[in-house]
């Protein structure tokens, strides 16, 4: 089989400019684990939760529930002082920017550059650090709703 072209470890650092969680239109998909444990987090019920907080998103014959935005795109849950469910993120926050889209080619995962200017920075995350987030993403996948 022929090695990832991360065979040697990628190099990214967030510069903590918010870009990911602000500013453009996007989604923050959601898997089963997730909602439990912003449900815990906000000490509400998950009705509550799905009503308040998320919305569907179709995707081509299925659909995802997603974090709602505000009027100006920040994600629902970002205020002036950062995250507001840090200790509970989605493991799509977490796993940034080390998703099975981004790691496809180097072409993508160079492009990611234009997004976040973390991407090709500083520490160097070994292969295993890099599958051990797909392997993750592979235990807990996006939820998915009718
Ligand atoms: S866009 Fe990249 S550098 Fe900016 S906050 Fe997000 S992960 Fe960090
Ligand atoms: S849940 Fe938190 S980390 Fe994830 S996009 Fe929203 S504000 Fe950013």
């Amino acid at each position: 089989m022929d090695k990832p072209f991360y065979e040697d470890g990628l190099a990214f650092e967030c510069q903590r400019c918010s870009a990911c969680c602000r500013f453009d239109p996007g989604y923050v998909f959601l898997s089963e684990n997730d909602i439990i444990k912003l449900v815990r987090h906000l000490k509400i019920s998950r009705e509550v939760f799905l009503e308040k907080f998320c919305k569907t998103v179709d995707i081509g014959g299925f659909k995802r529930i997603s974090i709602i935005e505000k009027s100006n795109n920040d994600c629902w849950f970002w205020d002036d002082n950062g995250c507001k469910v840090y200790e509970a993120r989605p493991l799509q926050c977490r796993s940034y920017p080390f998703w099975f889209s981004l790691l496809a080619d180097k072409s993508n995962w160079d492009g990611e550059e234009q997004h976040c200017p973390g991407v090709n920075k500083g520490r160097k995350h070994s292969k295993e650090e890099i599958e051990s987030w797909l392997a993750w993403r592979r235990r807990e996948p996006y939820s998915q709703t009718e």
